[in-house]
């Protein structure tokens, strides 16, 4: 039993190969650190503003677009979007090819929108011809939503060709890319995405808590009329109190944020090409390195993302004997969802370096080593 009349212990120093929460810069962690702060004051409503300028600027926007702070994971910013964006009398057809996919699928469901999914299968990139197709053969669509980096499978999806088919189509783009922005190449209107929905602990280098919506004033205000779909993420409710108001809604994870606004400075410093080049770097030593002892990826090397590669458990290992023995060397790797349960996943996201590869895979190698004998 744990003692529950103290405070818990730190966690144990671990170096985190997880697809987010990632490993974070010391500035970032020393905002954790800053004065109290009441969240309607002057101070918060600054610190808000800061965070999504900075916000729109990484998504590429102009003086068109704005961002909306949301207080939750990245999927409270997905479901805000999700059920807010499609009209009652509009449809959206969900891509669907991995766990994210599904989970698109799962919350236009849960709040009734109308919508159809096109599921290609896990690891299947998109048919582009197909979703052309679908959307030619039925003129109700009015959206089109997908994931730009599917991190179940860590296959990056072709956002500029379906930013192209949906516009030829008259359909607005809603695009998860929680775990692309930052490190994937994206542009609201470079590859015609009309809305944005990221989070702040994937390669964009925060704390779990704070998400986002990003789009044009215009898109937002077009959901003034409509009745909210839930409360506390109505996504028109935050747009009019951040945006008009400038004050938040509800309580935001004030803390939370100020880290978020010196992580987001790193990003903008680094910027998502440099970002794109360490973690590939990082990508390159870890493939090389697997590849080097035997080890076999899910998906053909052209379709993975820089951030995360997909590997199947090696012999003589199952997913959780192979995390326990690497977990005992220092390194969290990560499942990889239900469906594949002889995968496990390495992300090359948040604050590494070579260094941690080259000890990660040194540990693998006595982690396969005591596994062989
Ligand atoms: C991490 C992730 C999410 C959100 O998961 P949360 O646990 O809510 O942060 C959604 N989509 C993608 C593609 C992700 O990688």
């Amino acid at each position: 039993m744990a003692d529950s009349s103290g405070p818990s212990l730190p966690p144990p120093r671990l170096t985190l190969l997880n697809p987010g929460p990632v490993m974070t810069d010391e500035r970032v962690r020393a905002a954790l650190s800053y004065p109290d702060v009441c969240h309607r004051e002057d101070e918060a409503a600054a610190l808000m503003n800061a965070v999504r300028a900075k916000v729109t600027r990484l998504c590429e926007g102009t003086e068109r677009h704005t961002s909306v702070l949301l207080t939750g994971s990245g999927t409270a910013a997905l479901e805000a979007a999700f059920a807010s964006i499609v009209p009652p009398e509009g449809k959206i057809l969900i891509l669907d090819n991995g766990n994210y996919g599904q989970r698109l699928q799962r919350i236009v469901d849960v709040h009734g929108v109308r919508h159809e999914r096109l599921e290609f299968g896990w690891t299947v990139p998109f048919d582009l011809a197909r979703i052309d197709e679908v959307l030619a053969g039925n003129p109700g669509f009015t959206h089109v939503g997908m994931v730009h980096h599917e991190t179940s499978t860590g296959m990056l999806n072709p956002l500029r060709e379906v930013g192209e088919i949906a516009e030829r189509h008259g359909c607005e783009l809603a695009v998860d890319a929680i775990s692309s922005l930052g490190a994937e190449e994206f542009g609201l209107e470079s590859h015609g995405v009309d809305w944005c929905v990221g989070t702040a602990n994937k390669c964009l280098e925060g704390f779990p808590g704070m998400s986002f919506v990003c789009a044009s004033h215009a898109a937002f205000e077009r959901l003034a009329d409509r009745s909210p779909a839930t409360l506390y993420l109505d996504l028109y409710g935050h747009y009019a109190a951040q945006d008009k108001a400038n004050a938040p809604l509800f309580t935001p994870a004030v803390q939370i944020l100020y880290a978020f606004d010196r992580a987001l400075d790193l990003a903008l410093a680094e910027g998502t090409a440099g970002r794109a080049k360490r973690y590939g770097r990082l990508a390159e030593a870890l493939r090389t390195g697997l590849r080097e002892r035997g080890l076999r990826f899910l998906l053909p090397e052209e379709h993975m993302c820089r951030a995360v590669t997909n590997v199947h458990v090696p012999d003589g290992f199952t997913y959780t004997s192979l995390h326990d023995a690497l977990k005992a060397e220092g390194f969290v790797i990560y499942a990889c969802q239900d469906r594949l349960p002889d995968v496990f996943r390495v992300a090359t996201m948040g604050r590494l370096d070579e260094t941690d590869i080259d000890e990660f895979l040194s540990a693998l190698d006595r982690v396969l080593g005591e596994g062989a004998r």
